[in-house]
C-alpha cells in the first residue's frame, strides 16, 4: 500500500474509534520511514523487515499499555502491517507476506524494488483499485462533514 493512503487509513480508523489521529498517523508511517533507509542503504535485504514485523509487538503492546497515546500508535502501527498483508494477497504475492514474521522467516521471491519504482509497478494492480476506493471514501466523509457543518451554520 502506498504510504499516504496508511496515513489516511489510519487517521479514519483513529477518528472512529475516537483516538489520537496524530498518534495513529505516527505508527502508521514508522514502518516504512524504518524499513525504507535500511533497505535503501543497503543495510537489510528487503523493503518489509524490522519495521514492519509482527515480531516487533514486543515493543509496540508495551508502548500501547502506556496510555491513550500509544494505543493510538499502536493502532496505527498494526493497521500498516494489516493492510500492506492485504495487499500482497490482493496483488497475487501472498508468500510474500512472510515479512509478518521477518526475521524467521522471509518471502522466497520479494519483489525488491525501491520505492519510487514500486509506485509505477503498482499502478492499476487490483490493490491499486483499493487504495482508490478507500481514497474515495475518505472524500466523500469529508464532503459529508463539510456539508453538515455548512447546514448547521
Ligand atoms: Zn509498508
Amino acid at each position: 500500500m502506498l504510504f499516504a493512503t496508511h496515513l489516511l487509513a489510519a487517521g479514519l480508523l483513529a477518528r472512529r474509534f475516537r483516538t489520537s489521529v496524530g498518534w495513529a498517523v505516527v505508527g502508521a508511517a514508522l514502518p516504512d520511514l524504518v524499513d525504507k533507509p535500511l533497505a535503501s542503504l543497503g543495510i537489510v535485504d528487503l523493503f518489509h523487515s524490522v519495521g514492519h514485523s509482527a515480531l516487533l509487538a514486543v515493543v509496540v503492546v508495551p508502548v500501547a499499555l502506556l496510555g491513550r497515546v500509544g494505543v493510538a500508535a499502536a493502532v496505527g502501527w498494526a493497521s500498516h502491517l494489516l493492510f500492506d498483508a492485504v495487499h500482497v494477497v490482493l496483488n497475487g504475492r501472498a508468500g510474500d507476506a512472510l515479512f509478518l514474521v521477518w526475521p524467521l522467516a522471509v518471502p522466497p521471491d520479494p519483489l525488491a524494488i525501491p520505492p519510487g519504482a514500486f509506485f509505477f509497478y503498482y499502478l492499476w494492480s487490483p490493490s491499486f483499485f483499493v487504495e482508490v476506493a478507500i481514497w474515495t471514501g475518505a472524500a466523500a466523509l469529508a464532503v459529508r462533514a463539510w456539508r453538515g457543518r455548512a447546514e448547521a451554520a
